[in-house]
C-alpha cells in the first residue's frame, strides 16, 4: 500500500472517533473504541467470508485454493489476477538447474480503448516451487500476481506451498490470533508516525 493510500485509509479510520480538542485521555479512550470498532468491522467480515462463497470464475485449482482460505473481499483481489490471465502470454526462455525464467506478455489498459504490451520476466524455481515477478505484485501487496499464474498454468503447477498464503487474510480461526495483534501494530505505528 502506498504512504498516500495508507494515510488516508488510517485518516478513514479514525475520522468520526477523533475531533479536535480533545484531551490526552480522551484520546486514548478514542483510539481503543476506534480499535474494538475496527476488530468488529474485521471479524463480521470473517463471518460473512464463512458464510458466503464467491463462486470461482476459472477451472484454475489455485483460485479454489483461495477461495477456501481467504476472506471473500481478499479473494476478489485474487480473482482479479486470475482474471488477467486471459490477457497474458507465457513463454520459456532458458532454463538454469532448478531455475526457469519466463517471459510474460501483458496487456495492460491504460485508458478506455487503449493497451499497452508490457513483458515481465518470471523466474521460477522448481525445487523449492518459488516465484518471483519483475511487477514485484506479492512483495507489494501480498497478491499472487497474475504472471506468476500464468507460469503456474504452463507447469500445471495447481497449489501453491503456505509461504504465498497470508495468514492475516485467512477467513479460519488461524486469522484471528494475528488480527489484533496487527490492529495494534497499526495504531502504534500511526502513534510513532505523529511523534
Ligand atoms: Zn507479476
Amino acid at each position: 500500500m502506498s504512504i498516500t493510500k495508507r494515510s488516508e485509509s488510517m485518516h478513514a479510520f479514525f475520522e468520526g472517533f477523533v475531533h479536535s480538542g480533545t484531551t490526552l485521555k480522551e484520546l486514548v479512550n478514542q483510539f481503543d473504541n476506534a480499535l474494538r470498532n475496527k476488530v468488529k468491522v474485521e471479524v463480521t467480515a470473517d463471518f460473512n467470508s464463512i458464510n458466503q462463497t464467491i463462486p470461482c470464475i476459472s477451472p484454475f485449482g489455485i483460485e479454489k485454493q483461495f477461495q477456501m482460505i481467504y476472506t471473500n473481499a481478499k479473494f476478489k483481489e485474487v480473482q482479479e489476477e486470475v482474471l488477467g490471465l486471459i490477457l497474458c502470454n507465457c513463454t520459456l526462455v532458458n532454463t538454469k538447474g532448478y531455475v526457469s525464467t519466463f517471459d510474460v506478455l501483458d496487456q495492460i489498459s491504460i485508458d478506455e480503448g487503449h493497451v499497452k504490451n508490457v513483458h515481465y520476466s518470471v523466474y521460477y524455481n522448481e525445487e523449492e516451487c518459488e516465484f518471483k515477478c519483475m511487477c514485484a505484485l506479492f512483495e507489494m501487496r501480498g497478491i499472487f500476481c497474475r504472471h506468476a499464474f500464468a507460469v503456474c498454468r504452463m507447469k500445471k503447477i495447481n497449489a501453491l506451498p503456505e509461504k504465498y498464503i497470508l495468514d492475516r487474510w485467512r477467513k479460519d480461526l488461524k486469522r484471528r490470533y494475528t488480527l489484533v495483534k496487527s490492529s495494534y501494530d497499526d495504531l502504534q505505528g500511526n502513534a510513532d508516525a505523529r511523534r
